[in-house]
């Protein structure tokens, strides 16, 4: 048997160490760059001798480089990376890239995002450009296009719905209150999608094309951060297996391997929209470490590398996820909540390993899986029991 390729994944936060269970299991050695030497990631796993983990941004391109030197595989975690770096890094022969550095720059920017898979024939809600510090004139006329609300976004480096600011009213204080949220980066804004609820599918794709999805979730988010997920999607007749398929026709239109993390809106008359797509594994897709056969994570390293894909199948009639987000600076709640679930039966605890706590920030999550969706709602208002007031 040929030696297993080195993977190298470029950030070290929760989803890298996540990678780093299957890829200790499958003996898969990893390098991962990121600022830090005791990152979430790098806490788990030690990097294969003579190396050490690269300790620097994953936006530079020497560390990149250095990294690249090492592997055979680059990867990533997070698509806020330097996918300009990684074009030439591939196109030089230096390492492979996957999921394709096209693909993470067509996603690190939302707006390009959103016009590629409507021009694809994708379902998403209206949208239109404002471009970098847009006047008020400029917010006005989009809203009376979209109408109101509207979501104003961030087309760049935004996650948990930190380059959001929803809009109600195009009074000069509201649109003001709203720029100055979100800065002098490049903005876009969408027409509000009145969903009735909000799906996600994590859909998995070889370098040979083969591709695989799990079932649909249910995804509950509180201040466009993801609060609650909820497996498989239930209730409305089809959807999952609809959810499915528009997921693995958007993911078509993407190149690279893979696992991707499809979110979209469920609208009143059963239609879907697509809301965004992330090139890696996703919060919606945590569950599938203890609720699935196969986790995402494993199913990404498996598809990088050309091993054969595991089985998505839900292993369990209901399963759920439950984020433990900071509350304040303090590590008491988030500890409280997840000792609080340990006397749980089904329920599985992840702490990340992060070493401060601040207010909304992910700091862990439970898994709660059950034989039937009574059976887990019991367990769940348990967990939602344990969360700091202001989280109820
Ligand atoms: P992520 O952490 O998933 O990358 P993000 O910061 O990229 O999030 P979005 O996914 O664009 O942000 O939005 C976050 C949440 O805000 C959505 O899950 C949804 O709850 C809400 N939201 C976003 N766009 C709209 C919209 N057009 N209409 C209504 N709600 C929206
Ligand atoms: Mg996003
Ligand atoms: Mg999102």
């Amino acid at each position: 048997m040929s030696p297993r390729k080195t993977v190298g994944i470029l950030g070290g936060g929760q989803l890298g160490r996540m990678l780093t269970h299957p890829a200790a299991l499958l003996g898969i050695p990893l390098l991962i760059l990121d600022s830090g030497s005791y990152t979430p990631a790098k806490q788990t796993l030690l990097a294969p001798e003579p190396h050490s983990h690269p300790d620097g941004p994953f936006t530079s391109e020497s560390h990149i480089r250095e990294l690249a030197a090492k592997c055979d595989v680059l990867t990533v975690e997070i698509e806020h990376v330097n996918a300009d770096v990684l074009e030439q890094v591939e196109k030089e022969g230096l390492c492979e890239v996957q999921p394709a550095p096209k693909t993470i720059r067509l996603i690190q920017d939302k707006y390009a995002q959103k016009k590629y898979l409507a021009d694809n024939g994708i379902p998403v809600a209206p949208f239109a450009e404002l471009g970098v510090n847009p006047s008020e004139q400029d917010v006005q006329a989009v809203a009376l296009k979209l109408g109101l609300p509207m979501m104003l976004k961030a087309k760049t480096l935004a996650y948990d719905g930190r380059g959001n600011s929803p809009l109600q009213s195009t009074d000069s204080a509201a649109i003001k209150a709203s720029l100055d949220f979100l800065g002098d980066r490049p903005l876009y804004a969408e027409g509000w999608a009145p969903f009735v609820k909000e799906v996600a599918v994590m859909v998995v794709r070889n370098k040979e094309g083969e591709v695989r999805s799990y079932d649909a979730v249910e995804t509950i988010h509180r201040e466009s951060i993801l609060r609650v997920c909820l497996a498989p999607l239930r209730g409305h007749r089809g959807v999952n297996q609809r959810a499915r398929e528009l997921a693995e026709k958007a993911v078509s239109h993407l190149e690279g391997a893979g696992i991707f993390g499809v979110e979209m809106f469920l609208m009143e008359d059963g239609s879907l929209l697509l809301n965004e797509i992330a090139p890696r594994p996703h919060n919606s897709g945590h569950h599938t470490i203890e609720a699935c056969l196969t986790s995402q994570f494993e199913n990404h390293l498996r598809a990088i590398l050309s091993l054969p894909l595991g089985s998505t199948s839900l292993r369990v009639p209901s399963a759920a996820m439950i984020n433990i987000l900071g509350s304040s600076s303090s590590m008491d709640p988030v500890h409280h909540m997840a000792d609080s679930a340990l006397s749980v039966p089904g329920a599985a605890v992840h702490l990340y390993g992060k070493a401060e706590s601040r207010k909304a920030r992910k700091m862990g999550h439970i898994t709660l899986t059950a034989e039937s969706d009574a059976e887990l709602n019991e367990r769940l208002r348990e967990i939602l029991a344990a969360q700091p007031d202001a989280d109820k």
